[in-house]
């Protein structure tokens, strides 16, 4: 008996002995890491427009269905769109190739049942001479664009998200800090939040916009010009001749492009680009007042140049079209703003040297930011998004881990063929369309008006702009 007891008190002892010295060799590392990060395939820092297509774009995809996404946005969690009150100020023209996107991930048929504008024609006219460019249905190549409201899109999007069983979606995580191979030494990339948590991941995606954190630890050259123009946006009432009001209508006056998109048959949502002193001077007025002055940007004659017209009319007149032929239309007048609707986003450029490194990827506004005049921004977003999509799984097929540059590189290739070309062409226009300089104003006229008279540019334009 006494020989047992003796026994277990030395098992109990040599068990104790134990504990401690592994609780000692655990302390070292205890120093290092007071904080344990879970671990991710692929984690999405950013869950706006763009992070979120992308969350939904993975898991749609067979090949990477199998890798765990983590998708980080800083806002509390996004409520949802009924489609039911008043349309929403933020709009986005959508062009062909990103519904083919919705379509592929499912998201389309969700946007197809709620509210949207297929957009049947264009017209775009300048104000210091006659010139103008009118799309017709038959120009829009490879489909229409339609108009939607960004919370549509995202209800769409973030809908495929929550179903997906290898996403999970944090909000109220705003990234503080991240650590990337290149800065740590180790294979993967690190993501600290505000509140402390942290995580790692093979592959870091920064869809965080346009001051992207991610972007900025990348450590990437960036070209960046404040336009010093700010965007007024705003949902109008228009008066009952607007017909079926399926015609979009951008006017470049000398301030910068005014422009209404068709929403319903009697709404519009209104981007009217100008300085920063006007575009609050705008957001101040008096609804009546507003109107007023907006129904007469559309229409007032500002000084005109006699060369720019006289080229147009002979242009007009080489081509053998009489101004009846090429009468300008004008858009439906406004008769009310949507109540608290106006509101101003500051406009700029920018662009990242690189939008890749070992660890980490950038899609979106954190890549690229351009001027609304062409619609072109979120479009070049969903873009990136089918890029990262078709190279990550290409290189998970290949037996690429996700972070690696070699097969990112590629991605970055195919986003910069796509991206550049667009990107000067709208920062040109935005260029060409700021002064009243007599020579520019002659020079874009005669452009413009040479693409009206070319069906083949004209479709040729209007298949880059719809992808
Ligand atoms: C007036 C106006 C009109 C426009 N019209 C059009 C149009 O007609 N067609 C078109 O194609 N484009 C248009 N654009 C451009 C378009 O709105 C943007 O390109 C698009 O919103 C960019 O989406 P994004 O998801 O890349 O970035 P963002 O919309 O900026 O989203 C970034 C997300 O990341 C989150 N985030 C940021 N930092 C952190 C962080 N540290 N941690 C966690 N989360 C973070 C933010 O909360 C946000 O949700 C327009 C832009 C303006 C200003």
């Amino acid at each position: 008996m006494l020989i047992l007891l003796r026994t277990q008190s030395e098992v109990r002892l040599r068990t104790v002995t134990r504990l401690l010295a592994a609780q000692l060799v655990a302390q070292p590392k205890q120093a290092f890491s007071t904080t344990t990060s879970e671990h991710y395939d692929i984690i999405i820092g950013g869950g706006g427009l763009v992070g979120t297509t992308l969350a939904a774009a993975v898991a749609k995809n067979k090949t990477l269905a199998d890798k765990k996404v983590l998708l980080l946005e800083g806002a509390p969690e996004f409520k949802g769109f009924d489609g039911k009150g008043p349309y929403h100020n933020r709009v986005s023209a959508i062009n062909s190739n990103s519904i083919q996107l919705f379509k592929a991930i499912d998201a389309w048929s969700h946007i197809e049942a709620s509210r949207y504008k297929p957009v049947k024609q264009m017209q775009v006219w300048e104000s210091n001479s006659d010139a103008l460019i009118q799309f017709q249905h038959e120009n829009f190549a490879n489909g229409v664009a339609c108009i939607i409201e960004n919370d549509l899109i995202l209800d769409a999007v973030y809908a495929r998200v929550k179903e997906a069983c290898n996403v999970k979606v944090l909000n109220r995580a705003r990234i503080e800090s991240v650590r990337l191979p290149q800065d740590s030494g180790c294979s993967n990339s690190e993501v600290t939040l505000q509140d402390g948590r942290q995580f790692t991941c093979e592959l870091l995606v920064g869809a965080d916009g346009a001051n992207s954190v991610v972007r900025k630890q990348m450590g990437v050259d960036v070209f960046s010009l404040n336009y010093e123009r700010m965007g007024l946006v705003a949902t109008l009432e228009l008066s009952d001749d607007a017909g079926d009001n399926a015609v979009a209508w951008q006017r470049f006056l000398p301030t910068g492009p005014v422009a209404l998109l068709p929403l319903s048959e009697k709404e519009s949502s209104l981007v009217w680009s100008t300085t920063v002193s006007h575009a609050k001077e705008l957001q101040a007025m008096p609804p009546e007042q507003f109107v007023e002055v907006l129904n007469e940007a559309f229409c007032r004659q500002y000084p005109r140049v006699d060369l720019a017209d006289k080229a147009v009319q002979a242009l007009n007149a080489f081509f053998g079209h009489t101004s009846a032929q090429h009468h300008r239309q004008y858009p439906p007048r406004v008769c009310n703003v949507k109540e608290r609707s106006r509101a101003t986003f500051p406009l700029g450029f920018l662009h990242a040297s690189s939008y890749v490194c070992r660890g980490a990827a950038l899609v979106g506004d954190a890549a690229h930011r351009v001027h609304p005049l062409a619609g072109q921004g979120v479009n070049l977003g969903f873009s990136d998004v089918r890029y990262l999509v078709e190279s990550l799984a290409s290189g998970a097929y290949a037996g690429f881990k996700l972070g690696d540059k070699q097969h990112l590189v590629k991605y970055e290739q195919k986003c910069l063929t796509k991206n550049v070309p667009i990107m000067i062409g709208v920062h040109g226009l935005h260029t060409l369309y700021s002064t009243d300089f007599s020579p520019v104003v002659l020079l874009r006229s005669l452009g413009l008006q040479l693409t009206q008279n070319l069906p083949p540019i004209k479709n040729l334009f209007m298949k880059q702009a719809m992808g």
